[in-house]
């Protein structure tokens, strides 16, 4: 008979009650789930009272902390005001028109047009919608092919998911067909023997044209890329990529869209990451970072010639019909416009770029070690990769991942990271202390030297 007499344990609820999703189940019945209460900073604290460092940001998006007093008063004050509300119907708050504003104004665009959504996934099918919509009142309904990127990462809707590179994806059936992943833009791992970093931006240069030339330039409706991707393990582009494949989209007529789901609002040590890489994008899809975590929100940021098009193509039948409940709310709103003006105003962003160097350092540091291969980064996200044979840049094999036993390790040692592939990932809060980040950088040679 089970002893009933003892209350379950918070980890035997949350398994025997909730589905788990991106959650390695075996390491979940082993290990139990860490069951958090609250946060402190860049600290969350679980139902035993452990604090952990959380080197990942919540998941990329809580970028000023935990307990940040601006902005859970900027949600308090206007659920106060006014709790909730749509934007359509000829109705929207204040909250969002001001926020349309201020996402205009600090994205890349002289002018544009921004559209709410409730996440980054929604972002990306909304866009996809947009230019179907736009393509099909153009006279050009052919134009439905999405280009993106082999290991990109776009979300779980059918659509966005169709978008991600990941191979992970065939368990859904997915991609659906005419979503085509081109070259992932990995030197370090997709590089030829003798093949210069510039040889292969000119490689991939080379294999979008071709592309282009295969599927007709007239079937594709945007190539969509992250700046920096970051679930397919923080991989910076090689030198000259965005300068190599904008122009040739340019040329065919081709939208550029950037999706900045995890790069915006500052992580690169730029507002966006197209500015760090230095293109200028046709659309940006935003989320994460733009309401620091505080509520689910995505956006749609038009530039002006989408926007211009896009307006004249809802004209033309007098309305675009999509939207979600919550988009455009206005607690979302006012959220995000505090954030906004934290991450600006009041030193995220500096410290972003302050603590950049130091960031550098603790992975240069730790590529020294002889089980990793490869650190790489831009502002703060990097990302270690664990490698059995150096040299040979030959991956670890195991049925649990190298990178999965990293971040056990690091959670037994009061850390919270990311594994990504074979590569474990480092995505700070930008409110990280110079201490902080020392921490950080000792808790994970301390798990990094268990495991090796
Ligand atoms: N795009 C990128 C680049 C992302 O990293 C993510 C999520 O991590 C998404 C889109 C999807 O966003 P969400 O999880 O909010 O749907």
């Amino acid at each position: 008979m089970p002893d009933t007499s003892t209350p379950q344990s918070w980890e035997a609820r949350a398994e025997a009650a909730s589905f788990y999703g991106f959650t390695d189940l075996p390491t979940i019945h082993e290990r139990g789930t860490v069951v958090l209460t609250h946060g402190e900073g860049p600290y969350v604290v679980d139902v035993q009272g452990r604090r952990y460092l959380d080197a990942n940001s919540g998941l990329w998006n809580m970028v000023a902390g935990f307990d940040h007093p601006g902005l859970a008063a900027a949600a308090k004050a206007q659920y106060d005001r006014f709790p909730g509300y749509h934007a359509f119907f000829g109705r929207m708050s204040d909250q969002t028109v001001m926020l349309s504003e201020k996402l205009i104004e600090v994205s890349p665009f002289a002018r544009g047009k921004v559209f709410y959504t409730n996440s980054g996934s929604e972002a990306n099918d909304t866009l996809v919608k947009m230019l179907w919509f736009l393509n099909r009142a153009e006279g050009r309904p052919q134009a439905r092919k999405i280009l993106t990127r082999k290991n990109s990462y776009h979300g779980v809707t059918v659509v966005s998911a169709s978008m991600t590179g990941k191979p992970y994806n065939d368990v859904f059936g997915l991609p659906l067909d005419g979503f085509i992943h081109l070259g992932c833009p990995h030197y370090w791992r997709e590089g030829r023997d003798g093949e210069s970093e510039a040889d292969y931006t000119a490689r991939l240069g080379a294999e979008l044209e071709d592309t282009i030339a295969r599927e007709g330039a007239a079937s594709i409706a945007a190539f969509v890329a992250e700046p920096v991707m970051g679930a397919g393990g923080v991989i910076v582009p090689p030198e000259g990529y965005f300068q190599t494949i904008a122009p040739i989209l340019k040329r065919h007529g081709i939208p550029l869209v950037s999706d900045e789901v995890i790069c915006g609002f500052g992580r690169t040590g730029a507002v966006w990451g197209c500015q760090s890489l230095d293109f200028m994008p046709d659309a940006i899809i935003a989320s994460k970072a733009m309401t620091a975590g505080y509520f689910p929100m995505g956006a749609v940021i038009l530039g002006p010639d989408l926007a211009d098009r896009m307006q004249d193509a809802a004209e033309a039948i007098e309305e675009f019909p999509h939207g979600f409940t919550a988009s455009g709310h206005p607690v979302g709103c006012a959220i995000a416009l505090k954030a906004i003006d934290v991450i600006l105003n009041e030193g995220l962003l500096d410290n972003v770029r302050a603590l950049t160097p130091r960031f550098e350092a603790g992975m240069a540091r730790l590529a020294q070690m002889d089980h990793i291969g490869e650190a790489r980064g831009m502002g703060l996200m990097g990302a270690l990769e664990a490698v059995q044979d150096k040299a040979g840049k030959v991956p670890f094999d195991g049925s649990l991942s190298v990178s999965e036993r990293i971040a056990n390790a690091s959670t037994d040692a009061g850390l919270i990271c990311r594994p990504l592939g074979q590569a474990v990932v480092l995505c700070p809060p930008f409110i990280m202390t110079d201490a902080q980040m020392d921490e950080m950088f000792e808790k994970l040679e301390q798990a990094l030297t268990r495991v090796f």
